[in-house]
């Protein structure tokens, strides 16, 4: 995916503010953060929206969720609370399509989202 901004994020051509790197996932704070925590995890796979999983990636989404896990403790968030969120399409607000775990916290978030 050569115009894809996260596969570039993740191959190096774009620099990211990266918080965690495998062979498989990455992680980097988002440029307009809405919360003093805002960081996205990404496959390095591109996979465009959540509608695009296939059951091969189930690891590759649990791994994901672990990697937030582990930044929210890093972040001292675990005890406080923190969201993870996939945005799935126009009427979600996806506007990068290659899907990306947002994990969000060190405030109160109001529920329902907007
Ligand atoms: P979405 O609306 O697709 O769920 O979220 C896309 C997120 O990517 C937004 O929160 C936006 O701020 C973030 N974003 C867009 N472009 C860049 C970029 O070039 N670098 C980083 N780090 N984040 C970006
Ligand atoms: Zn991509």
């Amino acid at each position: 995916m050569n115009d894809c901004l996260f596969c570039k994020i993740s191959n190096g051509e774009i620099s990211g503010d990266i918080v965690y790197e495998s062979d498989s996932v990455l992680a980097f704070n988002d440029i307009n953060p809405q919360a003093p925590t805002h960081v996205l995890v990404i496959p390095r796979k591109h996979i465009a929206t959540l509608n695009d999983l296939k059951s091969e990636d189930r690891e590759l989404v649990g791994e994901m969720h672990m990697v937030a896990q582990q930044i929210a403790g890093e972040h001292n968030l675990s005890e406080s609370g923190y969201r993870t969120v996939f945005n799935c399409n126009d009427a979600a607000g996806q506007t990068v399509f290659h899907i990306h775990l947002h994990l969000l916290g060190g405030r109160n978030l109001d529920w329902p989202p907007g």
